[in-house]
């Protein structure tokens, strides 16, 4: 019987929080906050006589450490589960260990501000010894390893799909199929439509800053960045069908790089479809994706904010997204001494999660990992002390919680390879 704080009441949020009412044995109390207190509001009365979850809703600002602090204080939960938005993760852990209190998330620090010199001072320096440019790494959240360690807290980073699940599949393939993995191909498809023309599928200021961002893989022990969209390849993906990927820099290649050192090389690509590519570049060559506030009859807006507020809401996608989602990893290395490929992977159907909680497969893809690692933490069959990503941990029940909980997996011993 546990009690827990979930910050953020968003796309993937509201998924989570539907996935932990089914599981009232743990979760037998939440409290949904937010920055908008209605839509906590609204989620909890949609949720009234159908789960055992006592659930109550709260206002807060997570970008203030001390609001964060007096709620934690005040409702005293097991677990913290940031489901806001990337910009406050630190602020959120922050607060945890002030009140000695486990935190989790499901992406990696990046700043709202992307102007900020005293943010841009050590994101250059990082970008020159590191070689990649993404706004987002781990060295923010790394950098309290050992004041969770300390504390005897742990933190549990990025568990959602990707990064999340595709992390576990990497532990999985290393404790059961494989002596050595040599690459690992990270592949998220989307085959769903929602009829509109450009829509993102989650937040789309995170969503466009990582697709307009150039991309980069490990090899060999260091990054390549490649150009924005410049490596291309066509995939079969299993009840999909073929899709055009992308490759892109992705968070969860920092942390496999350094946890499977082994791994010679480790690439993402992500699916997209011409008509979103096209108003992508056509957008960020007007400058609509900038988040560098401009002045605009008297008064400063952000552009991508801006663009925000006229984009379908992800979380309104639901009933209009139809096909399904195809993420997983491909592998190849050795067992025995002799040479293997594996695949494993989930596909998700938009329709079926929308019956069964509102909403379309991206949030739910990721909204249940979240759910499932707040359970490995609330059950004790996560304990590590420190803060942590996901192939850290054992993936046996974990896999097990997302099979039986709505992301089964499947496995295939002779995948095509990407190339
Ligand atoms: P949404 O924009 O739909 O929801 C974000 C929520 O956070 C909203 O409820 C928002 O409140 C709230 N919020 C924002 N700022 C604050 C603040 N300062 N204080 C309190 N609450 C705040 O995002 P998503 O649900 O799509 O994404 C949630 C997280 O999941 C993001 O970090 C995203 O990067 C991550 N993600 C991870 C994936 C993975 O596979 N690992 C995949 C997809 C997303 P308000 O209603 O006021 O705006």
């Amino acid at each position: 019987m546990s009690k827990v704080l979930i910050i953020g009441c968003g796309g993937v949020a509201s998924v989570a929080i539907r996935k932990c009412c089914q599981v009232s044995g743990v979760f037998s109390e939440i409290c949904i906050a937010s920055r908008t207190v209605e839509k906590c509001e609204k989620l909890a009365a949609d949720l009234v006589g159908k789960t055992d979850t006592k659930i109550t809703t709260a206002k807060v600002n997570a970008d203030d450490v001390q609001q964060v602090i007096a709620l934690i204080k005040n409702y005293r939960p097991d677990l913290v589960m940031n489901i806001a938005l990337p910009y406050q993760d630190l602020t959120i852990m922050d607060a945890c260990l002030a009140c000695g209190v486990n935190y989790m998330d499901t992406a990696n620090y990046e700043p709202e501000d992307i102007e900020d010199p005293k943010w841009r001072k050590v994101y250059e320096k990082r970008c020159k010894e590191k070689g990649f440019s993404a706004y987002f790494d781990y060295s923010w959240q790394w950098a309290y390893r050992e004041k969770f360690e300390k504390a005897g807290l742990t933190a549990l980073l990025g568990c959602g799909f990707d990064p999340g699940v595709t992390q576990a599949y990497c532990a999985y393939a290393k404790k059961h199929v494989f002596d050595r993995i040599d690459t690992i191909d990270i592949l998220d498809c989307n085959g769903g439509d929602h009829g509109y023309p450009f829509a993102t599928n989650f937040n789309p200021e995170v969503n466009l800053r990582e697709v307009s961002a150039p991309g980069s893989y490990w090899e060999n022990g260091h990054w390549v960045e490649i150009p924005a969209m410049s490596i291309k390849r066509e995939y079969d993906f299993d009840q999909v069908g073929k899709k055009d990927m992308y490759l892109l820099h992705h968070e969860e290649i920092e942390s496999i790089a350094e946890n499977i050192p082994e791994v010679k090389r480790i690439r993402f690509f992500m699916t997209f479809g011409q008509s979103y590519l096209t108003h992508m570049r056509c957008l960020e060559n007007v400058g609509m994706l900038s988040t560098t506030p401009v002045l605009f009859e008297g008064k400063e807006i952000v552009p991508i904010k801006f663009l925000k507020a006229l984009l379908p809401d992800p979380a309104s996608l639901g009933p209009r997204t139809h096909g399904k989602t195809n993420i997983g990893c491909i592998f190849t290395g050795v067992k025995d001494g002799k040479e293997k490929t594996y695949s494993i992977y989930n596909v998700c159907d938009h329709q079926e999660c929308y019956r069964e909680v509102k909403s379309q497969a991206i949030s739910y893809t990721t909204g249940v990992p979240a759910m499932c690692g707040a359970l490995m933490l609330l059950t004790g069959k996560w304990n590590k002390k420190g803060v942590h990503t996901v192939e850290e941990f054992d993936p046996d029940p974990f896999l097990d919680a997302l099979d039986r909980y709505g992301l089964p997996r499947s496995e295939n011993f002779d995948p095509k390879l990407v190339d």
